[in-house]
């Protein structure tokens, strides 16, 4: 988005260059033909050519802005074309006048000055033609002065040039920092704020690059707080919120960086383990059961028993990428594991029904 408008704004400044440009050279085209310097009998046909077709292709180009056109071709065509008006009407003024030649190499330094402020090139290729006619009408004279006039335009356009290259990299960097900052701030909410694992949209990122690479030997683990709510309603939502945190870690810490730790939903995770088999599934989940019970975080169920905060893990391979199918078988064998008493482990496929 950001690097598209950032194209689209050099195109516009690019189309304006040439609009005003054609503009310029009409206005001037009929400026000198209805204020001719000196009058002569016919009417300079280079001028009319150049309102003719700088009309008509601002017309064209107002049609179909979408066309490109070359600047350096066109500003080459009306160079040559002022050039030739130049040198036609100088040989039927009759008598040799420096200020024609002058007047007339201004005006078309002028229009390259305005409309090229920053293409060096366009401006070069239009005036040239002009320049090389003063010169071989009055170089003997004039050369000295005329050279100048071409080169103090051209040195104001190259600093121009200079600056706006400076002004160009420094916005693109920034343009670049943006996007950037912007990568940041989708990787951030691809995060639970809490807990810092991966939200079920972090988890969809992962799941794409994951089972894109590879297919085979995947679990899923189900975790779920025992009697959470007992514990909120008991020690309140803010010590929760920190036993939330605490189990985290420990189920981040007792598995591989490689496998993928969400927080599911409230007090529920999913561990997604990758590369293994029904054995290290079992061992992982048991680990992770051990970690969070050596939390010892205290926990009265109700005012007879006391124990520490505990998890239950159901666990389910993962099938022809069935994400969805996976879960829930995962999450039948975490119902299972809840009813035969809590902080324990249960495998899909080792249940009396599977
Ligand atoms: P079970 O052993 O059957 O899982 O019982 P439970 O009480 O854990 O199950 P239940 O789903 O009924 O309750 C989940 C509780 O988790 C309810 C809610 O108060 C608590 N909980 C969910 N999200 C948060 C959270 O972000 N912070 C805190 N502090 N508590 C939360
Ligand atoms: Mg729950
Ligand atoms: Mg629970």
């Amino acid at each position: 988005m950001t690097a598209q408008s950032w194209r689209s704004l050099r195109t516009k400044k690019y189309q304006f260059s040439l609009r005003l440009f054609l503009f310029l050279n009409a206005a001037s085209a009929l400026f000198a033909l209805a204020f001719p310097l000196f009058e002569v009998s016919t009417l300079p046909a280079p001028a009319i050519f150049i309102v003719a077709a700088s009309t008509l292709l601002l017309v064209w180009h107002g049609k179909y802005a979408d066309k490109k056109i070359s600047l350096p071709v066109v500003s080459l065509i009306f160079g040559i074309l002022w050039a030739s008006h130049i040198a036609m009407k100088y040989s039927m003024l009759g008598h040799s006048d420096d200020s024609f030649l002058m007047i007339s190499l201004l005006s078309v330094l002028f229009i390259g000055s305005i409309a090229f402020a920053n293409n060096i090139i366009a401006f070069t290729l239009h005036s040239l033609p002009s320049v090389f006619v003063c010169l071989w009408l009055n170089g003997h004279e004039h050369g000295i002065r005329i050279l100048y006039l071409m080169a103090l335009p051209m040195a104001g356009i190259a600093i121009q040039n200079v600056i706006q290259k400076r002004y160009d990299r420094f916005a693109q960097q920034l343009m670049y920092k943006l996007l950037e900052e912007r990568e940041t701030l989708n990787g951030l909410s691809m995060l639970d704020p809490l807990t810092g694992l991966y939200n079920r949209r972090g988890l969809q990122n992962k799941l794409d690059t994951l089972l894109a690479l590879d297919t085979h030997g995947h679990y899923v683990l189900l975790l779920d707080i025992d009697h959470f709510k007992a514990y909120n309603d008991h020690y309140g939502h803010m010590m929760g919120d920190q036993a939330l945190i605490r189990v985290s870690a420990a189920i981040r810490d007792a598995v591989r960086s490689r496998d993928v730790v969400t927080r599911f939903g409230g007090e529920e995770f999913m561990v997604l383990l990758t590369a293994a088999d029904q054995q290290q599934a079992r061992v992982t989940a048991e680990q992770i059961r051990q970690k969070v019970y050596d939390l010892e975080i205290p926990h009265m169920f109700n005012e007879s028993t006391a124990t520490n905060v505990t998890i239950s893990i159901g666990i389910a391979p993962l099938v022809d990428q069935d994400i969805d199918g996976a879960i829930s078988r995962a999450d039948k064998a975490l119902y299972e594991a809840k009813n035969q008493g809590r902080n324990n482990t249960l495998v899909f496929d080792e249940l009396p029904l599977a």
